[in-house]
Order: C-alpha cells, then sequence, then structure tokens
C-alpha cells in the first residue's frame, strides 16, 4: 500500500490497526473446528464446450483471513452451476460447502459451444484454511438439477507449492467507505477500480460513494445498513473508460473489461476472473463488484462471484442494484428474452434462484407466505402501470422465458427498472436470507 498521501496512509495504517485486533480477536472461534483462520484460493481453468467441461488447478495462494461466516460454512442454499465440497482427507466427512456460478456454463449454451468450439475461462475458488490435508471436490449440477462430482485434488495446508498471502503491491490503495463491524460478522463489499486512471483516483472514490449511497436508500439493504462493510481497492489504469468492440473501441485497462460479452452488446464483463481475486484478496471481501469509469450503459454478473457496473450513465446506480442481486443474492432476471443463451431454466425442474418458481401448488411456492389473500394462481397481469398495492402470486414470465415459470410480483428491479415497489417480495427474501448467511452469530441469538 503505498503512502501516496498522508490522508490516505493514516487511513490505511488505522484499517492494518483494526484488522490485526480482528484477527487476534477471531483467533478462538477456531478452536474445536477442521480449520484455523486465514483461506486458500484454487486458481482453477475450465475448458471445453457444450457437452464437455475439463477443471484444471493452475495455482493455489493463501489469504490472510476468511472473512465468511465460521458460523456458516455448510451453505444452507442450493445454489450454483458448480459447487465446492471440502471433504477432511481421513475419514471424508463434510467441513465446508458454496456453490457458485461461472460464465463457462453461459458460454456452454451458446451456439459456438453447441457447435463443438472449445474456450477456456479462469474459475477461482476459496476455501477456508484446513489445519489437516483435506480433499477439494467441484460438482457440477446435472439438467435434472442434481449434483455429480466432476473433479477433486487433495490438498495438504503445509504443501510448499502454495503461494504465499499476497503482497500488498504498491501500485493499490485501499479505500475505507463504511465499516460495519467484524468482517466475519458482516457482508463484505470490496469495490475494485477499472478503467480510471491515475488521475481518476478522486472520481473512483466519488462514484463509490455515489453507487453505496443508493444500496442503502433501497430495501432491503437500507435497514441492514449495519451489516455491510465497503471498502474500495483503487489500482490504476493505463487508459481510461472499458473496450466497446462493437465500436471499435479498446482501452488498456486493469482487468480489461468489454461489453459485447458473449455477443451481449450491453453485457459488460471481464475474463480476468484470477486476478480480480488477487487484488481483492488485500481486503477481506465476501462479494467483488468491479466499477468501469464508463458512460455507456451496462453491467454483468457472475452469480456467488463478482459483478461488474459502469458507474457514468444516468441509471448506473440501478443497474449495480440489479447486478449485485445476481451476484451476491443468486436472484435471476425476471425479464423474458434478450439473451444469447439458452436452456438455463430446463423444463420441468424446480430453479434454485429464490425468485423464480415452476410450482403453481400454493402451498409450495418458495414465497408461499407472502402470497397475497386470495390471489389466483397463475396470477393474472393487471397492467396498471402505478399499482396502489403489492399483489403477490404467481405471474408467468422469468428468467428469460415467456412460459411455464413464475415470478412473485408483476414488476420488480430484477426485470423492470420502473418497478414502483424496487424488488419483488421473493428477491427482498432472497437478499434477507443471504444476508443473515454472512452475519448470523450464534451469540447474537439470530438463526
Ligand atoms: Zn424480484
Amino acid at each position: 500500500m503505498r503512502p501516496k498521501t498522508s490522508a490516505a496512509w493514516k487511513s490505511w495504517c488505522g484499517f492494518a490497526l483494526v484488522m490485526a485486533t480482528l484477527i487476534l480477536k477471531i483467533g478462538s472461534v477456531y478452536g474445536e473446528t477442521d480449520f484455523e483462520n486465514g483461506a486458500i484460493r484454487l486458481e482453477l481453468l475450465q475448458t471445453g464446450h457444450a457437452t464437455q467441461c475439463d477443471i484444471s488447478c493452475k495455482s493455489m495462494v493463501f489469504e490472510r483471513l476468511w472473512p465468511e461466516n465460521p458460523n456458516r460454512y455448510i451453505s444452507p442454499f442450493d445454489y450454483g452451476d458448480f459447487q465446492v465440497r471440502v471433504l477432511r482427507a481421513d475419514d471424508k466427512k463434510l467441513l465446508y460447502k458454496k456453490g457458485f456460478d461461472t460464465l463457462f456454463t453461459e458460454y456452454a449454451s451458446t451456439q459456438p459451444a453447441l457447435d463443438g468450439t472449445s474456450a477456456v475461462f479462469e474459475m477461482t475458488v476459496r476455501i477456508p484454511k484446513p489445519k489437516s490435508p483435506v480433499i477439494v471436490v467441484i460438482d457440477k449440477r446435472a439438467k435434472g438439477g442434481a449434483w455429480r462430482e466432476h473433479w477433486s485434488t487433495p490438498l495438504n495446508p503445509a504443501d510448499p507449492n502454495i503461494q504465499p498471502v499476497e503482497k500488498l503491491n504498491s501500485n493499490l490503495e485501499m479505500v475505507q467507505h463504511h465499516t460495519g463491524g467484524p468482517p466475519q460478522q458482516c457482508v463484505d463489499l470490496v469495490f475494485l477500480a477499472e478503467g480510471y486512471t491515475e488521475k481518476e483516483k478522486n472520481k473512483f472514490v466519488n462514484d463509490l460513494a455515489k453507487m453505496t449511497n443508493k444500496l442503502f436508500e433501497a430495501s432491503p439493504y437500507k435497514e441492514n445498513k449495519a451489516k455491510f462493510n465497503i471498502v474500495g481497492v483503487f489500482g490504476a489504469s493505463n487508459e481510461s473508460g472499458t473496450d466497446i468492440p462493437h465500436r471499435n473501441v479498446h482501452r488498456d485497462t486493469l482487468f480489461n473489461t468489454s461489453f459485447n460479452t458473449l455477443g451481449i452488446q450491453r453485457y459488460l464483463l471481464l475474463e480476468s476472473n484470477h486476478l480480480i481475486h488477487r487484488i481483492a484478496s488485500v481486503a477481506p471481501y465476501d462479494h467483488i463488484i468491479v466499477l468501469v469509469n464508463s458512460t455507456q450503459y451496462g453491467g454483468g454478473s457472475i452469480r456467488m462471484d463478482f459483478c461488474v457496473t459502469t458507474t457514468g450513465y444516468s441509471t448506473s446506480p440501478f443497474v449495480f442494484i440489479h447486478e449485485l442481486g445476481h451476484g451476491l443474492a443468486y436472484l435471476a432476471d425476471e425479464y423474458i428474452g434478450n439473451v444469447t443463451y439458452n436452456g438455463l431454466y430446463p423444463e420441468g425442474i424446480e430453479p434454485p434462484d429464490p425468485n423464480l418458481t415452476r410450482e403453481l401448488d400454493a402451498t409450495k411456492i418458495k414465497w408461499k407466505s407472502f402470497l397475497t389473500d386470495n390471489v389466483s394462481i397463475p396470477t393474472p397481469l393487471s397492467n396498471n402501470p402505478n399499482p396502489s398495492r403489492r399483489i403477490v402470486g404467481a405471474f408467468e414470465g422469468g428468467g428469460y422465458l415467456s412460459k411455464g415459470i413464475y415470478r412473485s410480483e408483476e414488476k420488480c428491479w430484477m426485470g423492470q427498472g420502473d418497478s414502483p415497489f424496487g424488488f419483488c417480495i421473493a428477491c427482498e427474501q432472497g437478499i434477507n436470507d443471504m444476508i443473515e448467511y454472512y452475519t448470523f452469530t450464534p451469540a447474537a441469538g439470530n438463526h
């Protein structure tokens, strides 16, 4: 961390002191578990096409601390196209589990992949640091929704080939924006600067404030602000902006973000998955947000991993909130059509996404406790642009499909920007469940 200004240096020293105190304080949490404080990040490669997916491990790296919840090693969610499991080597006891999506899965449903063209994508998984040898397993979700073991590797935490904790790069600068509490009891969001030159550092700081201020004006984030930590990490790009290939615009930027991902012009994403995790690891993080210095409309997300959004378009804060819904809480898009990937929601299979269902039995719908009294299922559209009250039912259409899949309310920020009530009730519930996952502490008595 380069002390470029005395204020920045003081901010970093203060942050380091808080972190050191927290690391000492939470050391006792690990006494009787299979983990100690710290993490190991596996930098993996996925290679293949529609019917083939090979995984290989490029490198492993220690991280300084485990910022996720040590009271929730086994995720209660059934999210993800993939999931990582950590098994004790001795008796194969399950110690850790978490699901996640990858860009590879989206690629695998595109026409080139269906035609058999192979591509390589980076993916990253992070596990808590085991005290003894373990087996790391990657499961892949089969078309029918069931998990199948896909790849595994033994991992000995004493392996000298595991790279040491990332040194703080002198070209990076940390911006402490909002502190809710200890990382392991909070949702830790780290914002990475992309397409900001050295001279645009203050612009990044202002954009970070603009985006997060909007976030905390929106339910259910505003009610939970004290459970969030917000940190920015500034690294200068050589050029300002981002790639817009369909306009022949190419910029030399830190993460090489680009519009036109998978042939969708507004889809702004990156393939440097290992690098964003390396840079994010200088701060405690549960979820990575890449802020792109561009006035264009666009964004993207890989759920349970990271999201990307521009900062200079008139509706950029809303795009950020939408993309964070995907990335952090595994929310699905609720709109119809408008994408190039196919078959993400196979017929007859209940989606794991908290805001979509194929279920029409009111006693089994995911958001059954919120259904409006005597509502018809499926629920007809009111087509009222300014409804005075919320109707919670099962409205047909969502997940890019017009038929056979249902959402909880007519409008939602995961579908359209003009939703009068913001997120629908299913999305609110999904975000609240994720906040609880990251913040649950037995001592606080919440569960
Ligand atoms: Zn929704």
